[in-house]
């Protein structure tokens, strides 16, 4: 999966950076505050500090709110050209800082080298998409046909301060893309990055300033999501909230902005997904393999998107299940900072818990196809053995597995619809995959599953910046899509202009 001539000239200087320790506390109107720091560790070697964080507490909070309400009318105004320059800049400078970036994403959240390529330059796009976005749509009033005697124009204007709560899985990634558009669209933004990955989030917040946005216009709040997140969103300062993570948080933040006095507050929410793929049996094999390891195991199966529960055609399966598993036995779990590494470790104790609860579980309700050795020599980390599962239906899973756990079930050739119905029954609407050489069976499937982001013949690894927008629907989130033509569209609200051109001076 690695391209090495691409990843050799970063290696070192990355490599420098992951041994190196960092800081990371609240940022507000510029300056970063001091307090007591709790260390952030390694998850692929426990032993090593990659750096501290300063929690953001109740004053923080509050002088961050009351700076950037202050600050929003200011913002709004500036030319939509302006705001899109500081994003372009920030994309110049993000390329600049590569491999100091790629650092952090793989010493705080584990990233693969490879990974961590794609999530610096997926931010990068973001950046760069949004401006261009920004200029296509706020940069002038939309001019309205109407009446004869009357000018009619629409324009877009920020609402005012929003809050940006992102996950640790793409911890530059979706945290910059959610904080650029919240920017470009003129809201002032307060980012509450994941508990687990500030470091990187901080080193993205200095670029954003130094491009240009100004001090109060953004601000920076690590910390717990508990204590700074939910008062966060709950505070009638706040005009809108963009969140990535899991369908049960988002979940919880819809009843919080439902119980809040004050003007409506919309809820931009991608979460989490159940995500399928179906195999028949005109698939081939070799390909369904290869997509199957990268969709499922890659990011070790810590993505949003990635493979969940693959349908394969009863009589392939056996052919395709001992396919699966050589394959498997091929990949190398390890030190992510290594080329040769295919998977990192998970985030951190928590999910490896989740992860080994669900294991003893799997024991007693399906068949194990097969479970990965992990090495004698790996460093003390939060490593999981991926592994493969034989279910008898997919009712057997109630909820997201956010690990490198691939799940099986069979079906007969009169059975696609029953499958396709079993998908959209779980309520989810991420990620789907397909294979199969039949045209038919392809539109059917495309045409009768939810699901926001759907990839036929190919890996499930999309969210291309503006060519694959993405997102899902049901609990996996709300859309608009990221990257896509209309996401910066709900951050801003629409006023519209009648003029009677008749009257007087008019
Ligand atoms: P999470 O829901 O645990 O946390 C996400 C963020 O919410 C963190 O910053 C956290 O501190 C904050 N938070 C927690 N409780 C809060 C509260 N009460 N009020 C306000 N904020 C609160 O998710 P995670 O573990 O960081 O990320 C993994 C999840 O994210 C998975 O479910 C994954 O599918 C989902 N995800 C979805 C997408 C997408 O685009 N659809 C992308 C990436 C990740």
């Amino acid at each position: 999966l690695t391209d090495l001539a691409e990843l050799l000239p970063l290696d070192r200087a990355m490599g420098q950076v992951v041994k190196e320790t960092h800081q990371a506390a609240p940022i507000v109107g510029g300056r970063a505050r001091s307090g007591n720091a709790r260390p952030i560790l390694n998850p692929a070697d426990l032993r090593r500090t990659v750096g501290q964080v300063v929690e953001a507490g109740a004053p923080e909070l509050d002088e961050a709110l009351a700076r950037a309400s202050r600050a929003h009318e200011d913002w709004s105004r500036t030319p939509a050209e302006t705001r899109a320059l500081c994003l372009d800049r920030a994309a110049d400078l993000m390329e600049a800082e590569l491999p100091r970036l790629m650092g952090l994403a793989i010493a705080e959240a584990g990233k693969t080298v490879p990974d961590a390529l794609a999530e610096v330059r997926e931010a990068v796009d973001f950046c760069r998409y949004y401006a261009a976005r920004a200029r296509a749509d706020f940069a002038q009033p939309l001019r309205l046909p109407g009446p004869t005697g009357e000018r009619n124009e629409l324009r877009f204007a920020g609402r005012g301060v929003f809050a940006c709560i992102s996950p640790w899985n793409f911890p530059l990634a979706i945290f910059s893309g959610q904080v650029t558009a919240a920017l470009v669209s003129g809201n002032c933004v307060i980012a509450k990055p994941a508990e687990q990955t500030p470091l990187i989030a901080a080193a993205a917040v200095r670029i954003l300033h130094q491009a240009g946005i100004p001090a109060d216009v953004l601000h920076l709040l690590p910390g717990d999501g508990e204590k700074v997140g939910a008062p966060l969103v709950a505070d009638p300062r706040v005009a809108g909230v963009a969140f990535t993570g899991s369908t049960e948080v988002a979940r919880g933040i819809n009843r919080a902005l439902a119980a809040k006095d004050g003007p409506i507050v919309p809820l931009i929410a991608e979460t989490g997904g159940q995500n399928a793929m179906i195999v028949d049996s005109s698939a081939l094999p070799e390909q369904v393999v290869r997509d199957v390891l990268i969709s499922g195991l890659q990011s070790a199966g810590q993505r949003c998107s990635a493979l969940r529960v693959l349908f394969v055609q009863q009589d392939i399966a056996p052919k395709l299940e001992k396919m699966l598993a050589g394959a498997m036995e091929e990949l190398k779990v390890g030190d992510p900072a290594l080329l040769e590494t295919d998977i990192g470790p998970v985030i951190d104790e928590g999910a490896k818990q989740m992860l080994e609860a669900h294991a003893q579980r799997m024991g007693r309700e399906s068949r194990l196809l097969y479970e990965m050795k992990l090495g004698q020599d790996l460093p003390p980390g939060h490593y999981f053995a991926p592994r493969a599962y034989v279910l008898d239906s997919l009712s057997r899973l109630t909820r997201e597995v956010f690990g490198p756990v691939l799940h099986i079930v069979h079906w007969r050739a009169d059975q696609l619809d029953e499958v396709i119905d079993a998908i959209n029954a779980t309520g989810y609407g991420l990620t789907l995959g397909v294979h199969s050489r039949i045209d038919s069976t392809q539109r059917r499937v495309w045409e009768r599953v939810r699901a926001g982001n759907t990839y036929v013949n190919r890996n499930m690894i999309g969210a291309v910046v503006g060519v694959q927008p993405f997102g899902g629907e049901g609990l996996s989130g709300t859309g608009p899509k990221a990257g896509g033509p209309h996401y910066l569209h709900r951050f801003a609200v629409e006023r519209t202009l009648t003029i009677d051109t008749t009257a007087a001076g008019g």
